[in-house]
């Protein structure tokens, strides 16, 4: 076959392998994470791949109006800053600091990639690339196929995530019924009769927050809720140091409840009883808790919706109702359907991070995808024995249900433990800029009374509020 056919049936291969020490594959958030604390602690070369036209992975594929529901603080790789360092002083978000928008996110990963990574000489980047179960890296354009032999292999593309943008709709759509993703919103919307909002995570609550700001009466919008969420406060996760005091004394809160909850349900009513956990209705138990992050200004905001469907997923939707898993409820034809009932993350059973030569990237602290990149590649650079480097890079899968938070917190809990006791790992994360509380603890001189006294708190409770999440998680 001549190689012009071969191209044309996918199947050219060039005879010029691809080398490099580590092949990425992978260039979202967690990859762009490990690729960056590699290069600045190692002298190794990297090939990063990715099926994507530019770096940031699931980003591109966000809503326009997405942000972190985290500060930006803690987002990005470890080398390079996310956003300005400034609070917000206008908004749902006034007072509190920035959360970077998706196009920030975007543009954080394409600077990094374009004056970091690629003027350092050690990293050849391929975009619109699959890397194939034989390692071999095609391009989706060309379809040119070229081996790679690489030292070590690092999947940064084993969690997977799921956006509304990226799939259709998990159920039926009648013909003529008006149901988009949310990144179709700001075209589509006109004055609808009704904006119905379909599912309650993340984008579920920026979609409503969206069209409220943008005029929409909240008694026009039908909100489908098949399961309310545990929210962490905003305010409990502020990254400067005028807020340290009150982030200590939320950790501590946490393993307080921990250690002395007689159940999930106890555990997080005392969390909700110190403010670290909120909920959108407080006659509601909530069944979710997927580590959304929200501010009180946003939820009062949210709480003027009332006309809240709780029967379930949607099944289908017809031209004049909808119908879910425990009934159907009557809808007027004028509605505007915005599918945001993708779950984000989907679960993918934990694995050993370091085996032989792959590493899988996972998130090694709760909920802190771009953090668990930067050790795991610290981790590669300084250390050598195989079961030292997975004892302290055990994965903490993302949580689904509080029973799964109070599970996960007995890993998290002997993962901090691991970090604290070793010299090495505990001056990396003072020097680390994802790594705010340990930064700030480190950088404390003696005088902060309030935020010793939290600290002492966490210590004398954080062994029993392990042991006490394995023995409810056992139960
Ligand atoms: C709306 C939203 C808001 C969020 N806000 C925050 C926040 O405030 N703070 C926070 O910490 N986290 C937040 N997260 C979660 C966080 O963004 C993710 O955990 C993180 O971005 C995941 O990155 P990733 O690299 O693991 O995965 P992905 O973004 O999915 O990247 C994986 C990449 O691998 C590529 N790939 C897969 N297979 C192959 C292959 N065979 N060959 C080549 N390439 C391949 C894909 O093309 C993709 O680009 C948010 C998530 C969502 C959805």
């Amino acid at each position: 076959m001549a190689d012009s056919e071969k191209l044309a049936a996918g199947e050219f291969t060039t005879r010029h392998p691809i080398e490099a020490d580590y092949l990425i594959i992978g260039a979202g958030a967690v990859g762009m994470a490990f690729a960056d604390t590699l290069l600045s602690e190692t002298q190794a070369t990297i090939a990063l791949v990715d099926r994507r036209h530019r770096p940031g992975g699931h980003w591109n594929d966000a809503y326009p109006y997405v942000r972190l529901h985290q500060p930006s603080a803690y987002y990005g790789v470890n080398s390079w800053p996310l956003g300005s360092g400034e609070k917000d002083a206008t908004g749902l978000n006034k007072g509190f600091y920035e959360l970077a928008s998706g196009l920030e996110v975007l543009s954080h990963f394409d600077q990094v990639l374009r004056r970091r990574f690629l003027p350092s000489g050690r990293v050849q980047y391929f975009p619109m690339s699959d890397v194939g179960p034989d390692l071999s890296v095609s391009s989706l354009v060309s379809g040119e196929r070229r081996p790679a032999k690489p030292r070590k292999v690092v999947d940064a593309s084993y969690q997977k995530f799921s956006v509304p943008s990226a799939r259709p709709p998990p159920y039926a759509v009648a013909p003529g019924v008006a149901c988009a993703p949310p990144n179709d919103l700001p075209r589509m919307a006109r004055a609808y009769r009704d904006y119905v909002v379909v599912g309650a995570g993340k984008t579920g609550m920026d979609t409503c927050v969206w069209l409220m700001e943008n005029g929409a009466d909240p008694g026009r919008i039908r909100w489908i809720m098949p399961r309310d969420y545990w929210l962490l406060d905003r305010a409990g996760v502020q990254p400067g140091q005028e807020f340290l005091a009150s982030i200590a004394r939320s950790v501590a809160d946490q393993v307080e409840a921990l250690a002395k909850g007689r159940s999930v349900d106890d555990v997080f009513a005392r969390l909700e009883g110190c403010g670290v956990v909120k909920r959108i209705d407080v006659a509601v138990k909530p069944t979710a808790y997927h580590c959304a992050v929200i501010g009180q200004a946003e939820l009062e905001l949210l709480r003027r919706i009332v006309d809240i469907v709780r029967l379930g997923r949607v099944i289908r939707i017809d031209a004049d109702q909808i119908v879910l898993e425990r009934g159907a409820v009557a809808m007027n034809r004028d509605s505007l359907y915005i599918d945001c009932s993708a779950s984000g993350i989907t679960a993918t059973p934990s694995k050993p991070v370091f085996e032989g030569n792959r590493i899988t990237l996972q998130i090694v602290r709760m909920c802190q995808p771009a953090f668990s990149g930067a050790l795991i590649a610290h981790v590669e650079a300084a250390y050598r024995d195989e079961a030292e480097k997975n004892r302290i890079c055990t994965p903490v899968p993302p949580p689904d249900t509080p029973a799964d938070w109070v599970r996960l917190m007995a890993i998290e809990l002997a993962n901090r433990a691991c970090w604290a006791a070793n010299e090495e790992i505990r001056a990396w994360q003072a020097r680390s800029r994802l790594d705010i509380f340990v930064r700030q603890i480190a950088a404390l001189n003696g005088t902060e009374a309030e935020v010793f006294k939290e600290l002492g708190r966490y210590g004398r409770l954080a062994a029993r509020a392990a042991a006490n999440a394995s023995l409810l998680s056992a139960n």
